[in-house]
């Protein structure tokens, strides 16, 4: 079989579509870029907003668009919450199952013309079990146990390596339908995650960025974790993904601040920056600004945070206090997400909805709050350490360890870390000389 994939969503589904493209390629199976002539197009899909659903179901009919012949195999968040298999899909798996959904996607390519859905791990002809196997158990996907080392192929090729060591959540946001997708969280075993970090250290990689739904879970610490990596692999460079406030403790900042090899960039999972939309959403309130201020005394980071405006409820008093909340605590790096209706969650039926025009408003007050602190924080940046990962146009661009990306005009730099010196910024790129 020769396969392309399509990822769409958050950087665990790329490990996840990496991982499961690696078990394919040890199989005998060959990947082609997406646009070349393929046998079979597998899409992992995202369900974090119904803006990710739209963008899935849209990248399923371009890839069979694109690809007539081919067998068409879709799984990740959006199909997990399939109730129905869309005509135009050959394969559905879901968050669970990545052998199972293998299995089938290698028999139906084998035998062009059968349709499977694989669910709960058991595989059928769809003319037999399409009605049948709607519904699937969570304690089997529970009970997977993470078999699937991470991949080492297609990361070979990046300088940045994402790292999966959590996945699933067990807390209840009120609008977030991922646990009802990816299950309880689960941590991978310490042992799989140094052996997968020295498969990505042995291919190349210079940056590691440990990934998963809510990595703040794992189990015995995050911080801990990020700890016995960057003492293990002394020459790599190691970042977070997004964590959740509760778990930036004096105890987390002390044991990284230790570490020369932790990237100072932190990105919080803050959503509101006032206390009753934050109620109204079931999460912590208060963590966030605690959790900044002990970053900032032991790190010299830039802070990153997402923020949903337009959450059911949000009064433009409430608005405010999350604009001022970004802005007291000179976040760099805010994302913006108006909110959108999740069916099934809490928030779903909530009263007091605000308009889409209202919400558009709000995200674009947000963002030019936000790209008035970039830009007062990239005025700052003077020397960094830039790892490079890409070249364009005989200039070379890649991330230094604060996060900023910079662009430079020379080229064969990929993967090295050189140290820069910043001249100015062109959009949210910084541009610099060796
Ligand atoms: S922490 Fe909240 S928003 Fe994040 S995945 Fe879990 S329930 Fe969803």
């Amino acid at each position: 079989m020769i396969f392309s994939c399509l990822t769409l969503g958050c950087k665990t589904n790329q490990t996840e579509t990496d991982s499961l493209a690696e078990t394919l390629m040890s199989h005998g199976h060959e990947y082609s870029p997406y646009g070349g002539a393929v046998n079979a197009v597998i899409i992992n899909t995202c369900s974090v907003t119904s803006v990710s659903d739209k963008k899935s179901r849209a990248a399923i009919s371009r890839a069979r668009r694109d690809n007539p012949g081919a067998v068409i195999a879709v799984h990740g968040c959006m199909a997990q919450a399939m109730t129905e298999k869309p005509p135009n899909v050959d394969v559905l798996g879901g968050t669970g199952d990545r052998s199972g959904f293998i299995e089938a996607l290698e028999r139906v390519t084998a035998t062009r013309g059968a349709r499977l859905i694989i669910k709960n791990g058991v595989p059928g002809s769809s003319r037999s079990t399409v009605g049948a196997v709607i519904g699937r158990t969570l304690q089997y996907i529970n009970s997977q146990r993470f078999a699937d080392a991470q991949s080492a192929p297609l990361q070979k090729q990046k300088t940045r390596a994402f790292l999966k060591v959590q996945d699933g959540c067990s807390n209840s946001c009120s609008y977030c339908i991922i646990p009802s997708l990816r299950g309880e969280s689960r941590s991978v075993p310490l042992a799989d995650v140094v052996q997968n970090a020295k498969r990505f250290a042995d291919s190349g990689a210079k940056e590691i960025v440990l990934t998963g739904i809510e990595i703040s879970a794992y189990d015995g610490g995050i911080a801990h974790l990020a700890a016995t990596l960057a003492e293990e692999f002394q020459s790599i460079r190691f970042r977070l993904g997004s964590l959740d406030s509760s778990c930036v403790t004096s105890e987390f900042a002390r044991i990284l601040s230790a570490r020369k090899n932790i990237c100072p960039h932190f990105h919080l999972a803050v959503q509101s920056g006032c206390g009753k939309t934050l109620a109204a959403m079931n999460r912590q309130t208060e963590k966030a600004a605690q959790a900044v201020k002990l970053l900032r005394s032991a790190f010299d980071c830039t802070l990153g945070c997402d923020i949903i405006v337009g959450f059911p409820g949000e009064s433009e008093a409430d608005f405010l206090e999350s604009l001022d909340f970004i802005e007291n605590h000179k976040f760099t790096f805010t994302h913006i997400f108006p909110y959108s209706d999740r069916p099934g969650t809490a928030a779903a039926s909530m009263p007091n909805k605000l308009t889409n025009a209202e919400k558009r408003a709000r995200a674009r007050r947000a963002s030019e709050l936000s790209d008035r602190l970039f830009a007062e924080s990239a005025a700052k940046q003077i020397f960094l350490d830039v790892l490079f990962e890409t070249e364009k146009d005989g200039e070379s661009i890649g991330h230094a360890e604060n996060y900023f990306e910079v662009c430079v005009k020379a080229e064969n730099l990929r993967n090295e870390i050189r140290r820069v010196k910043i001249l100015g910024i062109r959009g949210k790129t910084l541009i610099g000389e060796l």
